[in-house]
């Protein structure tokens, strides 16, 4: 079993970390808001009053953290006690500069490195069946596997360091822009005067079938179990989108990519946002389309 130095215990890390604590594992962790570690050890965990305090003698350290700096901050710290060879896992959604650093640098120092950030959400978090999509060396996958295997369902190695991080904004994006085709068409089909169940009967056995429409679709009525029944609350929030939109314009930008469609998704995302739906599932876009819907959600 291992001795684990989790960081960052929000509403994805306190989960995962319960679930390696359950699996058997020693799990030490740390998180600098005093709330975060208060509701951690109302969970059961064991924390500690630092990152350093956390990592000493770990021979896995997790990191789960809002963004890039947060994690440089965190494991480029001079102070941080790594232990020789450790294994250390971030599981953050980060931009693909931020995750370079921080392989580079912990690779300098011979530690083993994977970028893993995760799919499923908080749901996923608590019941174990995230979906990790992994960068890094075939043998830090390996080693991983067991503790991977305590917080998900479905593990993918999907390559070289960085293929993790590139995998989740890649996907991310897809989903952000088939949400609104799928918004446009719902939105365009009603002002047509088309039944929107007789729209959906026909759309998802054509030609425009896509997960957001069959599996989370934005207007209520159509998948029972889609978060827009339930007044868009839970699912995905708005701004955590906007969040991982704007990490691949990040990387179209610096990768000379060409993405006009994930760039109009950025833009929409922020309005919405900025229209204090942030924290409404990210399926509430169709608000934005369609105002007149908004009385209805409420
Ligand atoms: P969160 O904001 O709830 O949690 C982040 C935690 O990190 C907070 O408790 C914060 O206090 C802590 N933190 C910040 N700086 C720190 C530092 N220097 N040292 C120690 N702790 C620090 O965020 P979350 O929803 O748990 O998401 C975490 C990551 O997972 C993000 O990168 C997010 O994009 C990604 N993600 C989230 C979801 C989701 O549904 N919430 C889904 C997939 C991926």
């Amino acid at each position: 079993m291992a001795i684990i130095g989790f960081i960052g215990l929000g509403n994805m890390g306190l989960p995962m970390a319960r679930r390696l604590q359950e699996a058997g594992h020693e799990v030490r962790c740390f998180d600098v808001s005093a709330a975060a570690l208060g509701r951690a050890e109302e969970a059961g965990l064991h924390t500690r009053s630092s990152a350093a305090a956390a990592v000493d003698g770990a021979n896995v350290v997790i990191t789960m953290l809002p963004s890039g700096p947060h994690v440089l901050e965190v494991l480029l710290a001079a102070d941080l006690p790594l232990r020789d060879g450790a294994l250390v896992i971030d599981c953050s959604t980060i931009d693909v500069g931020s995750c370079a650093a921080f392989h580079e640098a912990l690779g300098k120092k011979r530690l083993a490195t994977l970028d893993a950030p995760v799919s499923g959400g908080t749901t996923g978090a608590a019941a174990g069946t995230l979906t990790f999509m992994v960068g890094g060396s075939e043998a830090a996958f390996e080693r991983a596997q067991d503790l991977l295997r305590a917080m998900g369902k479905t593990i993918v190695h999907a390559g070289a360091a960085g293929a993790g991080q590139a995998a989740k904004i890649c996907n991310n994006m897809l989903a952000g822009i088939s949400m609104l085709a799928v918004s446009e068409a719902l939105a365009l089909a009603r002002r047509l005067g088309l039944d929107s169940r007789k729209f959906f009967e026909i759309a998802s056995k054509s030609s425009g079938q896509c997960w957001a429409l069959t599996s989370y679709a934005p207007e209520p009525g159509l998948v029972p179990t889609a978060p827009s029944n339930r007044a868009y609350e839970g699912g995905f929030a708005s701004e955590l989108m906007l969040k991982d939109l704007r990490l691949a314009q990040q990387a179209a930008i610096t990768g000379q990519s060409p993405t006009p469609l994930g760039a109009a998704a950025a833009a929409m995302y922020a309005v919405h946002c900025a229209n204090g739906r942030g924290r409404l599932d990210f399926s509430s876009i169709i608000l934005l389309l369609d105002p007149s819907r908004a009385k209805e959600a409420a």
